[in-house]
């Protein structure tokens, strides 16, 4: 059997129960047969079977008591997948879905996100099955400040720096720094994400989707198009789809249609992502609500038919296997020509092959969507430098890195013999550089 063949079968067997990190890990193997076939090497020294298997999983309890003076308890994880080119990096989800395979699926993806940002930065990610949704802010403080009570003693500013992920924005990450302040005694960059006044960077909060867009605007450009003036569509409403929003209309296109878990928003005119912002980040209500805003816009019960709005552009921002092959086709059929992906794995693997069977354009999540990672670790050197950069400098670098990793993922496809393959190219690029670091440190 071939090397990766055996490292399959073997991450399924042991993996059994977890169909996240099973299908994440069968993407990647796949596409780096012919990286193997070139590296004997890294046969040898076993470096696949490494790179399956965390460097650490720590799982824990998290009680914390409501405002009516009922005790709950949530399970809290943190995943310390590879720390081959720097400390563990990636953010924290809350949500009630969270559980161990979509952590390590989390995981093991931002070991080769992180590479391709070109910073020092290994991978992580951590979480809890609490839903933030419907909670009081007092819970949410109380939940946050039991979650890293128990957090506190596995991270640190030169070890694992987490951020935020679904359900965790500005307001968690503060209520998370001042538990660790607390703890601890140290002012130091242990989050990222984190509000302005006490260490966070600028243009962190509309990194990843700003930085999707430039990614996005590079591919699209490398193949003689561009956003203006097509029609996009974006799943999801919260961080990663709002700066999306905004940065696809500043380049010139029109958004039509958001959601979030209950349905979807079609508005032709083009949807205003202020709104958006004022309806999910200061009511922290439904993407219904849209309809008090514009009347005229159309509201759909249920995420999943997004996609049968016609568009030129897809972006999906929501949540993993959110695009199934139905979706895909019903994006084909309608002319759509460019994917990429602003959320971890939003497409099966079903359909992103549809996608590139059809010459439809794909970018995949490891590299799309890796402007959030990029600027956190940019937030990291602005702590540790103890300065601050302006609005305009990140935004910047955000830029450059972004334009870097679409060119560096489609020269690795190259290479390797899959010219146009950005799936392929990117996990390449991604895995060479861990590997590299990893043969280099012996046998860890
Ligand atoms: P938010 O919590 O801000 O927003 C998530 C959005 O997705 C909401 O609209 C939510 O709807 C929707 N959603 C979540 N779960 C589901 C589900 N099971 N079915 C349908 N819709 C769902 O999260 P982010 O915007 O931060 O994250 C979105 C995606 O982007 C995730 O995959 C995340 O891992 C990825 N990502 C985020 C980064 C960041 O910097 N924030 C960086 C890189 C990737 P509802 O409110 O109804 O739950």
């Amino acid at each position: 059997m071939e090397y990766v063949d055996q490292v399959l079968a073997a991450v399924k067997e042991k993996n059994a129960y977890e169909p996240e990190f099973l299908q994440t890990v069968t993407e990647v193997l796949n596409s780096l047969r012919p990286v193997m076939a070139r590296h004997p090497e890294f046969q040898k020294a076993k470096l696949l079977e490494r790179l399956v298997e965390p460097e650490r999983i720590i799982s824990f309890r998290v009680p914390w008591v409501d405002d009516q003076g009922e005790y709950h308890i949530n399970r809290g994880f943190r995943v310390q997948f590879n720390s081959a080119i720097g400390p563990y990096k990636g953010g924290l989800r809350f949500h009630p879905s969270v559980n161990q395979s979509i952590l390590k699926f989390l995981g093991f993806e931002q070991i080769f996100k992180n590479s391709l940002t070109g910073l020092p930065i290994g991978g992580g990610k951590g979480g809890c099955d609490f839903d933030p949704k419907g909670k009081s802010d007092n819970e949410v403080m109380r939940f946050c400040q039991s979650f890293m009570t128990e957090l506190y003693r596995h991270i640190g500013p030169d070890c694992d720096v987490p951020a935020g992920d679904i359900g965790v924005g500005g307001r968690e990450i503060g209520y998370l720094y001042g538990q660790y302040k607390r703890i601890t005694g140290q002012y130091a960059g242990v989050l990222t994400g984190k509000g302005l006044t006490y260490g966070g960077s600028l243009a962190r909060t509309e990194a990843t989707g700003y930085g999707l867009c430039y990614y996005t605007d590079e591919m699209l450009r490398d193949n003689g198009k561009s956003f203006e003036g097509k029609t996009v569509v974006i799943s999801g409403s919260g961080n990663v789809a709002i700066y999306a929003n905004q940065k696809a209309t500043q380049l010139g296109a029109k958004v039509v249609a958001m959601s979030d878990s209950n349905g979807y928003i079609y508005d032709p005119n083009g949807i205003d992502y202020k709104v958006i912002q004022e309806i999910k980040e200061v009511k922290r209500a439904r993407i219904k609500t849209y309809l008090d805003y514009v009347p005229t816009a159309q509201y759909v019960e249920g995420c999943r038919k997004i996609w049968t709005i016609p568009c030129d552009i897809a972006l999906p921002c929501a949540t993993q296997n959110e695009l199934d092959v139905e979706g895909a086709q019903a994006l084909i059929s309608n002319g759509c020509f460019a994917v990429a992906e602003g959320a971890n794995m939003p497409t099966t693997l079903e359909a992103t092959e549809l996608f590139q069977s059809k010459g439809v354009l794909f970018g995949p999540a490891k590299a799309a969507n890796a402007g959030g990672v990029a600027t956190s670790a940019l937030e990291m050197s602005q702590n540790s430098a103890r300065m601050s950069w302006t609005f305009e400098e990140v935004d910047q670098k955000l830029h450059d890195i972004m334009v870097n990793i679409y060119h560096n993922s489609a020269k690795a496809a190259a290479e390797y013999g899959m010219e146009g393959d950005l799936v392929a190219g990117a996990n390449i690029a991604g895995f060479l550089k861990v590997a590299n670091a990893m043969m280099a440190q012996g046998l860890v």
